[in-house]
């Protein structure tokens, strides 16, 4: 087996689950509260199903550095959510199916629509919260 470089994981995702009205409210809680205290990309709200995803949910994009900081937070405060954190390396099927991690329930993910390789290069994370409050 090749050893893979941690240099090779060039951001992460976690992704936040809901089902149903009350969990979104408190999804969106959460989500309030991560974008008053990390410097990350939010992303938008997926009512609907998207790629490889069986839930509902939004995504968080965060560099490699933000790990210490965002994921202990989450474990702490997740609020019975599901999430799922995943590393970017290039291999979209690799990482979700192989090189995850979840916090709480453990949902399907459907393969299908993960390809083995990248077609392009990931793009840069440009954050879109002003954190005030420190985690
Ligand atoms: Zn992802």
């Amino acid at each position: 087996m090749a050893v893979q470089p941690i240099d090779t994981i060039q951001s992460y995702h976690a992704h936040v689950y809901f089902d149903g009205p009350a969990q979104r409210q408190t999804a969106e809680t959460l989500r309030e509260q991560i974008a008053a205290r990390f410097t990350i990309l939010i992303g938008r709200w997926h009512d609907k199903l998207v790629g490889p995803h069986t839930r509902p949910m939004y995504q968080l994009a965060f560099p490699a550095a933000e790990f210490a900081r965002l994921v202990p937070w989450l474990m702490l405060n997740r609020y019975d959510l599901a999430v799922l954190i995943h590393p970017n390396t290039g291999h979209p099927r690799r990482d979700h199916l192989t090189n995850a991690m979840w916090l709480g329930e453990i949902l399907a993910i459907n393969a299908g629509p993960l390809p083995e390789h990248e077609s392009e290069h990931a793009p840069e994370i440009i954050p879109n919260t002003n954190p005030t409050i420190q985690p």
